[in-house]
This record gives structure tokens, sequence and C-alpha cells, in this order.
């Protein structure tokens, strides 16, 4: 049996009635940020007096930042910018969910919020319409980090049958993926669709397309969604990039991009001027890919498992051994979107869509846009 948490084993019966009690006209609203290792999600729960029609209705909030990697405790308290307010799936309307930007003591933009850099990115290539899509791979783990299903002494039958796969011997923890997807589209997140994985237990999901800094914001959300679901079924989600070492894919956040121009008829040759620029940038990219500087993108980017080398720097048309892939379908069509398969699974989206867009975009390129 999956070790599962002892929270999921409450009884759900007794939870609904108190789920179902009116609340007065108050609202709730869960506000949701990154913490200080850049990977992980915090929230908390205040009440508002009626319901939030926009953003603009949701008041700033603060926490201890010196609980959460981000602040001295002399000097601890951190401010919380409402910057996207989505529906909330688990304590239903009227209650919301609000994305955050964190600001330090002297509301400049903390360590690990990297999205107020790239919003500047974004505002300055508005013009362009940059387009983002991003596939979100996934490993289920049981509460003791074996992954789920998987047999307790050993391995499962060698990657073959999982990918897409149906069936109790191909396909493990669907309802995860399912809710999560139903929790998506009640939240107003820009789900695109979902897969199950080469590696057994691994999944993926896809957000997109979103112009611009909208990209992070629903990625970040739909990621908050995955790990509250999980939670409810007493499993963990983890974003490694190389859950199991050995004859198993890793798991990636491939970021498929397009412009007003490369959409257009004859948009190919746009697509082939970005990917050039990108070639030019190779190692500067691979630095804001994962959270540590390329050193967890390194155990993924082998050059094997569907996979390019993390030294090199390649491109092809429906090639998923290269960095850079044109699908088919729009080498063909010769308009479109490029895919960068580098990015880790447990990347920012805010810095990896803030590299794209200036490298490709503006002639200063990532390095004097990040300062
Ligand atoms: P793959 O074949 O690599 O597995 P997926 O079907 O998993 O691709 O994901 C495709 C992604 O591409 C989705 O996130 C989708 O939103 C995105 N996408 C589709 N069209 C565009 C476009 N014109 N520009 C940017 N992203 C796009
Ligand atoms: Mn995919
Ligand atoms: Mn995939
Ligand atoms: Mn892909």
């Amino acid at each position: 049996m999956a070790a599962v948490s002892s929270s999921s084993l409450l009884n759900k019966a007794v939870r609904q009635q108190y789920m179902s009690l009116s609340q007065g006209g108050k609202c709730q609203v869960t506000y949701i940020w990154i913490d200080g290792t850049g990977e992980s999600l915090r929230n908390k729960t205040r009440t508002l007096d009626s319901e939030p029609k926009s953003i603009k209705d949701i008041p700033e909030w603060n926490f201890d930042g010196s609980s959460t990697y981000q602040a001295e405790g002399s000097n601890s308290d951190m401010y919380l910018v409402p910057v996207c307010m989505f529906r909330d799936p688990f304590l239903l309307d009227p209650n919301k969910l609000v994305l955050c930007e964190v600001l330090k003591y002297n509301r400049l933009p903390a360590e690990t919020n990297h999205r107020a850099s790239c919003k500047k990115v974004m505002d300055k290539v508005k013009e362009d319409c940059i387009w983002f899509g991003m596939e979100q791979e996934f490993t289920l783990l049981g509460t003791d980090g074996h992954p789920f299903s998987w047999p307790t002494n050993g391995y499962p039958a060698p990657q073959g049958p999982y990918y897409c796969g149906v069936g109790a011997d191909c396909a493990f923890g669907r309802d995860i993926v399912e809710c999560h997807y139903k929790a998506c589209l009640y939240a107003g997140v820009k789900i695109y669709g979902s897969n199950a994985e080469v590696m057994p237990s691994q999944w993926e999901f896809q957000v997109g397309p979103c112009e611009g800094i909208e990209m992070g914001d629903h990625l970040w959300v739909a990621r908050f969604l995955l790990h509250r679901v999980c939670e409810d079924f007493g499993i963990v989600a983890t974003l490694d990039p190389k859950p199991k070492t050995g004859n198993w894919n890793g798991a990636g956040c491939h970021t498929n991009v397009s412009t007003k121009r490369m959409r257009e008829q004859g948009g190919l040759q746009f697509i082939e001027q970005a990917i050039e620029k990108l070639g030019k940038r190779h190692n500067e990219h691979i630095t804001v890919y994962d959270p540590r500087g390329g050193q967890d993108n390194i155990r993924r980017l082998t050059g094997h498992h569907e996979t390019s080398s993390i030294n090199d720097f390649s491109a092809g048309v429906a090639n998923r051994g290269a960095s850079i892939r044109i699908p088919r379908q729009v080498g063909q069509e010769k308009r479109g979107y490029f895919e960068d398969r580098r990015p880790a699974a447990n990347c920012d989206p805010y810095t990896v869509t803030r590299a794209i867009a200036s490298t490709c975009l503006l002639d200063s390129g990532e390095e004097k846009e990040s300062k």
C-alpha cells in the first residue's frame, strides 16, 4: 500500500456538514505567494466583508518572512501585494484565491520575487503579443517519498506502456490529474490539456496560451492547485527534474513560444531568428531554467531520455532530442510557434519567460534586463 497522509483519512462526511454552512455574506480570500526557496508556495486566508469584484478590491496584507526563509526575525514583516484573482475550487463561490507578489520592508521585490522584473520585460515587448504555453511535468510520491504505486522493493516494468497509457497496470493516480483539471477550469486557470508521462506515476498538464506575464501567474496558481488537490488525496507531487536516476525519464517544463509575427503567414523566418538569438545565450538561459543556476537540470539534461545535453544548443523540426523543437506542423505551415525543451520542471516561469522574451525581442537581452 502507498503511504498516504493521516489528514487524508479524516472523515470527509463530517467535513461536508461544515462546508455546506452559509457564510453570512462574507468572503474568504486565500493569499498565495512564493516563499524564499523560490519553489514552494505558502498561503493564508482572511475574511473580507463582501465579494471582491476585481483585484483592486483586495487589500495588501503581510506575513512573517522569518518563517518562510525570506527575512531576519528582527525585521520580518513582508508585504503581500495581490496581482491575480481566481475562484476558489475548494471553498467554492464566492471565495477567492489570490496570487501575490512579495515585497520587502523597503517595498523592493523579495529575492525570489521574479515577477517584478518579468513584468518590466513583458511591458516592453507588449506590441509583439508574445504567447507562452508551458508543459508542467510532475511525479506523484507517497508521503514516504517513494514514487506512488511503485513496488516497495524493486521497480515497475520498464518504460514503454505508460506515456498516455490507460489501465490499472499503466496509469497510476489519475484521480489527481482529473480533479486538478476540473479545479483549474473552475478557478479560471488556462489549463490546455493533460497526459500520463513516460515514467510510471509521472504526469503532465499544460497551461496556455497565455500572453506575457499571465504565463507565470497562471502556472504558479496551477501548481498551487496541484499541491492542494494532492493534499486532499494524501500524497505528494514533486517537481524534481530527475526524481529517479537510472533508466527513468526526468521532468521538464517545456516552454512553447510565439509572437504575433511568428503566428502570421511566413512566420517561420521569425521563429528561426529567435532560435539563432537563443543559441547565442544558451548558458545564460540554463542558469535561469531551474532554481539552482543549472545544478538541478544537470541531472536531467543528459542527452538521453528525450533531452539534449546541458552543454550543447541544438534545434530541429520534430526533434525531441534538441534544445529547441519546431513542431512538425509548424515546419509544414511555415508559421506558428517553437518549443524550448530545456526548462526544468521546478523552474520559475517568471524567469524562464523573462529570459526568452528579452533574448528574442530586446536588443539588450537578459543580462541587462535582470539587473
Ligand atoms: P508536446 O507535443 O510538446 O507534448 P503539448 O500538447 O503538451 O505539446 O503542449 C503544447 C503547448 O503549446 C500548450 O501549453 C499550448 O498552450 C501551447 N501552444 C499552442 N499554440 C501556441 C502558440 N501559438 N504559442 C505559444 N504556445 C502555444
Ligand atoms: Mn507535452
Ligand atoms: Mn511531456
Ligand atoms: Mn513538449
